[in-house]
């Protein structure tokens, strides 16, 4: 009982084991892999980042031109970033915002 109510003081009178979500963001630790980001301006829609995707999260069309991705089914490995020839994919370590 006595170490509990020392707890409870300490707690108190210190500064909260938490963060302020979303007010205060935790920077991206190193090494982290974040997500995938795309320059929709640089795509030549070819597709090779489509075919090489282990998870199908990437749907690409020639026509009529569209890229889309499953971030949901994205596992972040990067392969898409090796093949794309326009290097337009880029991995992101920032913070994912879950598309509206
Ligand atoms: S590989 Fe690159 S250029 Fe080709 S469709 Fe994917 S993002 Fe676009
Ligand atoms: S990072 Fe990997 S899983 Fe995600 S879209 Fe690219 S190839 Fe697919």
């Amino acid at each position: 009982m006595i170490n509990l109510i020392q707890s409870i003081f300490s707690k108190l009178s210190s500064r909260p084991d938490t963060r302020r979500y979303p007010f205060k963001k935790r920077e991206p630790m190193e090494g982290s892999r974040g997500h995938i980001d795309i320059e929709i301006d640089k795509c030549i829609f070819c597709g090779a980042c489509q075919k090489r995707c282990p998870s199908n999260a990437l749907t690409v069309s020639r026509d009529p031109k569209s890229w889309s991705l499953n971030p949901y089914a994205c596992i972040v490995c990067g392969y898409c970033v090796e093949v794309c020839p326009k290097k337009c994919i880029v991995m992101n370590a920032g913070h994912f915002t879950p598309p509206a």
